[in-house]
């Protein structure tokens, strides 16, 4: 069987789920199976220095434009699998990916299953283990092949990033197809990070919705200043105003891998663990004893935050 792990990149990077595509890819994969890498971007460099660890590399760039649009990625995607007859399309759980899985199912009508962290092969069909309700709920699938499964970024390794053969490089202009698409880009704003870089933060103190308000930030701000620790937020936090995007961890905010990471009141939805599930240790604080940050947490406490932080800030300036 054939299976193309879809990877994406941008501003000269790859993204790091590409090579986890890869590695989901082999633990779908039987012996002798084929693994595909498909990139479509404005610059294949990246994936060709990056994704060596595919059996081969089907890239597709369009030099005059910063973004391929999802209408774009779908189009070439849907191309590449007519072409190439995959029994197994895995696209990464991000922006891009939600539009392009949902556009190839309805094209192949084949069955799509999201939010996948787990896959093995039997036989024809696939175990799949995906979650459910921001990761409270593992439901366990079996999946007629072929099939599409969008997958969680952080759910499996990297693959080893090297070079791609070149005679395994089969290159394409997408110039044609971004301008035939419906979507156009019409600019791309890098957001102000004003001196704040929480990807380079040793320590960061995360507030989730738990928090309750704007004006209990300032208890964990106190924390964060005693452990020389990073304040950031999930994303509820960032959306209700009460700290700058910035400081948002996540799928649409920083990825972060600091030495330690405090996540008070944070529930770890997908979205959230994908930004800070690599952090070297993490500390939880949540009253709900089944909520999925525990499922990342090296350590947990099922108490109020409002306790812990005070009990804890306490400790640490008193040395008792
Ligand atoms: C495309 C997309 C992108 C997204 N990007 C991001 C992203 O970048 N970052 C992100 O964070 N989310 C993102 N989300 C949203 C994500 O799905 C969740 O909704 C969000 O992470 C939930 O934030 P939370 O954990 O703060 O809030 P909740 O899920 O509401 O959790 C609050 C938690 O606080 C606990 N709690 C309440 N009171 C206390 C207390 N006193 N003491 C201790 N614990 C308490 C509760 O038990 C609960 O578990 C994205 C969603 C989508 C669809």
């Amino acid at each position: 069987m054939r299976i193309v792990a879809c990877t994406e990149g941008s501003f000269g990077k790859i993204e790091p789920f590409s090579l986890e595509m890869i590695t989901a890819a082999r633990m779908a994969g039987a012996a002798g199976d084929e693994v595909v890498a498909f990139f479509a971007g404005q610059d294949p460099e990246p994936a060709v220095t990056s994704l060596g660890a595919a059996d081969r590399l089907v890239a597709a760039s369009a030099g005059n434009t910063q973004l391929i649009a999802a209408e774009s990625y779908a189009r070439l995607l849907a191309d590449t699998v007519a072409a190439e007859e995959p029994g197994l399309v895995l696209v990464p759980y991000s922006a891009n990916g939600l539009d392009v899985a949902g556009d190839l199912a309805a094209r192949t009508g084949w069955p799509l299953v999201s939010y996948v962290n787990e896959i093995s092969r039997d036989g024809d069909w696939l175990a799949v283990v995906a979650q459910v309700y921001g990761g409270k709920i593992l439901a366990e699938c079996s999946v007629p092949l072929p099939a599409i499964l969008m997958v969680n970024p952080g759910a499996f390794a990297e693959a080893e990033r090297r070079a791609v053969d070149p005679s395994k490089l089969q290159h394409s202009d997408a110039t044609p197809v971004v301008a035939e698409g419906k979507v156009r880009l019409v600019g791309v704003e890098v957001p102000n990070y004003d001196g704040v870089d929480l990807t380079t933060a040793e320590r960061i103190v995360c507030v989730g919705r738990g928090i309750g308000d704007e004006a209990s930030i300032d208890i964990a701000r106190g924390l964060a200043d005693i452990l020389g620790a990073e304040i950031a937020g999930s994303r509820p936090v960032v959306d209700s105003g009460w700290l700058p995007k910035v400081r948002q961890v996540g799928k649409s905010g920083q990825k972060v891998k600091p030495k330690l990471y405090l996540a008070l009141g944070v529930s770890g939805a997908p979205e959230h663990l994908e930004g800070m599930s690599k952090s070297d240790l993490i500390i939880a604080v949540n009253t709900d004893p089944k909520a999925p940050i525990f499922n990342v947490a090296h350590f947990g406490a099922t108490c109020d935050l409002f306790d812990l932080v005070a009990n804890l800030s306490e400790r640490l300036q008193t040395g008792r």
